[in-house]
């Protein structure tokens, strides 16, 4: 997911560290190489600069140029720094579904990949953790999507909730709230309309649920190749109804990851899972030392 990006930069180190000595002037020239390298990735240009920034900073303070392994020493700056803007002040915990029945609230645009996401998760809470989940479609425009979510239920043996027809979207959720109480689910995963634009019908809609069923978690799926624009809709989102982590989708994509990068420093929400393709299990858990260590290759 970072190919290019991942590349650019290896391109970039393996000159600085077959270098010998380094003058601050080689340290310079290199960091503009990698903040061409971010921006082309898509990077927004406020976090490019702030990264930049903190490297060159690092970068001074620590005597590079003095050390044994100057070329080295950069590269470890540069890390170390890529998994702090993964990262953000502190690691991404695991998902606050303890105390069943917990409701996890799914949100996003339409085409986002939510309803899939919907199910990756139910499928991974049910085998990796052994949990009882059950998954409810609040999407009343769209009775395919209320099917295409039963259909994925039952390929992975996840209980969707029953479908009934002329409900509101707050109805179902109090329905799902109802049923995963009295059947004894340790969580339920509402996965809630989509619009293709954020629109206040769409908002009033996810507060009202909200309201209703107080989620422990607000996860919000945004298309991972929309770049940018991926973030922006994040922090609409939040700044709206409030998000709890996102899961970013399509990221076995050719998208150039300036998303994942940009994310927790845009909107200070963590990266909780990346979407790698269109099977339900097809789900991976964000890890920002990982991804920092698959970019610098
Ligand atoms: P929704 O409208 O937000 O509920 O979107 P869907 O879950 O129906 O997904 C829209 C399309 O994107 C479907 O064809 C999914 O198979 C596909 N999709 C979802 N997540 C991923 C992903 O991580 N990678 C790829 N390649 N396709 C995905």
């Amino acid at each position: 997911m970072f190919e290019n990006l991942s590349d650019r930069l290896s391109g970039v180190f393996d000159r600085l560290t077959k270098q010998g000595a380094l003058s601050e002037e080689d340290v310079r020239a290199a960091l503009r190489e990698v903040r061409v390298a971010l921006l082309e990735a898509d990077v927004s240009l406020p976090v490019t600069r702030d990264f930049i920034k903190r490297v060159q900073k690092k970068a001074t303070g620590a005597s590079v140029t003095k050390s044994i392994t100057p070329g080295q020493q950069v590269v470890k700056i540069v890390h170390d720094e890529l998994i702090a803007m993964l990262e953000g002040d502190e690691a991404a915990e695991a998902l606050k579904i303890d105390n069943p029945p917990a409701p996890v609230l799914m949100v996003g645009l339409q085409g986002s990949g939510k309803t899939t996401t919907t199910a990756k998760l139910a499928r991974r809470l049910k085998d990796r953790e052994g949990k009882r989940v059950l998954m409810a479609s609040l999407d009343t425009n769209r009775p395919a999507a209320m099917e295409q979510l039963a259909i994925l239920g039952t390929q992975i043996g996840v209980d969707t909730l029953p479908i009934v027809k002329g409900q509101s979207a707050v109805d179902i959720a109090k329905r799902a709230k109802q049923q995963a109480t009295l059947g004894g689910y340790d969580v339920y995963l509402l996965d809630t309309a989509g619009r293709l634009h954020i629109d206040d019908v769409l908002m009033d809609e996810v507060l009202a649920v909200r309201n209703a069923v107080t989620p422990r978690e607000t996860l919000l799926v945004v298309d991972g190749l929309t770049g940018q624009d991926a973030v922006n809709v994040a922090a609409e989102f939040d700044g709206k109804v409030g998000v709890s982590g996102v899961v970013l989708t399509r990221m076995d994509g050719d998208g150039r990851g300036g998303a994942a990068l940009s994310m927790r420093a845009v909107t200070g929400k963590p990266i909780r899972f990346v979407g790698l393709g269109e099977k339900t299990d097809a789900l991976e858990v964000f890890d920002p030392k990982r991804v920092a260590g698959r970019i610098l290759g």
